[in-house]
């Protein structure tokens, strides 16, 4: 029989041991955020208290081996990545964000000593993490960054902003990226430390569910044992950047099924001209249309994931299924808007939501742009971007 919301029958390629996984978090989910995400997003509010339960869950550096962390395969991290973005890209942003970017940056190229004092307590929910890349003048070209650590005597002292920095007001240890004499090096910078402040982006009309914050280091002294050492210049981010995208190229695939799936429900229900809008073609073109792009995207999300699981995945891979899930998550969800008419502009009904979370996806962890220069430099073997 047809599962409208996996005509290709995907599910068919997953093992029994990742359908398990990505049930248990979609009944979690569907128990623990589902009735409360509209409310959440309305008040522009993040749910802390889930945080230790997506620990017990072990969502967090559900990929990455030993301190407390899951050790699962890819595919099961992107379908836990799927069904928390099924519910808000918020959750997802959390989870990737404490994961891909602050765990695995410690988890890469952290010390042993770094590793055992915070993997454990990011892994638990015991603790949050945030990752400070972008700049106020410096987004998509991190390389001109201007904040800046310099040695004195044993220690580093950095100076600088970060902005657009998710989790960055609840975070208990902040990767902070900066120049020094010897090019770009990662530190870690935990709360309350003499200098290191935090501002909350307000007004955001996208990720509402998700804390956005900008940090401001004044002369924030740390010992030499705060730096990532095993990170050298821009490869140091770029690989936990890597490590996010594949999250949210999955995620991204979770809220075009739930806004088709909501479209579904509404057309088969909402009655015009006597009939059911479902009965009509026009109707049946935008469900079928949509229904032919989130099985491709399923598709090319399993087959990245796969490479991943087989140490094979390339990052002009990465910038594929990102550019392409993205671009047909927003374009699915704001054509199930169109199906649910005036509904569809109410916090009652996902597919809005989803679409403007999604604006934000297609900008953060590169924009659309820089993912199709990426995949030009590796089709002409040409860099485009200056
Ligand atoms: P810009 O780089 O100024 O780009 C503006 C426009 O110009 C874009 O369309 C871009 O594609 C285009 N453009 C730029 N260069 C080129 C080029 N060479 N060729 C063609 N077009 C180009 N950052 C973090 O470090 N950590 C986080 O946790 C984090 N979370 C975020 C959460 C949210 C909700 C948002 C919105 C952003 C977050 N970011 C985070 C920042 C995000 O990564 C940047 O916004 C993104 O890299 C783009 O940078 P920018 O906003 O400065 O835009």
């Amino acid at each position: 029989m047809t599962d409208p919301l996996d005509l290709l029958d995907t599910a068919c390629l997953l093992t029994e041991e990742e359908r398990d996984i990505q049930q248990t978090v979609r009944a979690f989910l569907d128990d623990r955020a589902r009735p409360h995400i509209a409310e959440w997003y309305d008040s522009a509010t993040f749910p802390r208290d889930l945080v230790p339960e997506l620990g017990k869950l072990g969502l967090l550096g559900m990929h990455l081996d030993g301190y407390g962390c899951a050790g699962t395969n890819a595919v099961s991290y992107g379908l836990a990545c799927l069904e928390l973005e099924g519910v808000d890209s918020g959750l997802r942003s959390f989870v990737s964000v404490q994961g891909s970017l602050s765990m695995f940056s410690i988890w890469r190229w952290g010390s042993e000593e770094q590793k055992s004092e915070w993997l454990p307590r990011l892994a638990a929910g015991e603790a949050i993490g945030c990752f400070g890349l972008t700049e106020p003048d410096f987004g998509s070209n991190p390389a001109g960054m201007r904040t800046r650590a310099v040695r004195d005597g044993d220690d580093w002292v950095i100076n600088g902003s970060k902005t657009w920095i998710t989790n960055g007001g609840l975070a208990d240890i902040a990767t902070v990226w900066a120049q020094t004499d010897d090019g770009i090096r990662g530190f870690l910078v935990p709360r309350g430390t003499r200098g290191f402040t935090t501002t909350d982006i307000k007004q955001k009309l996208s990720l509402r569910a998700s804390v956005t914050s900008s940090l401001h280091l004044e002369d924030v002294r740390l010992p030499a044992s705060a730096q990532l050492s095993e990170a050298r210049g821009l490869r140091g981010p770029l690989a936990c950047l890597n490590e996010a995208r594949f999250g949210i190229l999955f995620g991204a695939v979770g809220a075009a099924r739930d806004s088709l799936r909501t479209a579904l429900r509404y057309a088969d229900s909402r009655i015009q001209f006597d009939r059911p809008i479902s009965a009509f073609q026009l109707t049946q073109k935008k469900l079928a249309d949509m229904a032919v792009a989130l099985n491709s995207a399923m598709l090319l999300a399993l087959h990245l994931g796969r490479l991943k699981d087989r140490h094979e995945l390339r990052a002009e891979q990465v910038s594929v299924g990102k550019l392409n899930n993205v671009r047909e998550a927003i374009a699915i969800a704001r054509e199930c808007r169109t199906v649910l008419g005036g509904s569809g502009i109410s916090g009652e009904y996902s597919p809005l939501r989803h679409a403007n979370n999604l604006e934000s996806v297609r900008t953060y962890e590169g924009t659309d742009e820089v993912h199709t220069l990426v995949i030009g430099e590796a089709l002409t073997g040409q860099a485009a971007y200056r």
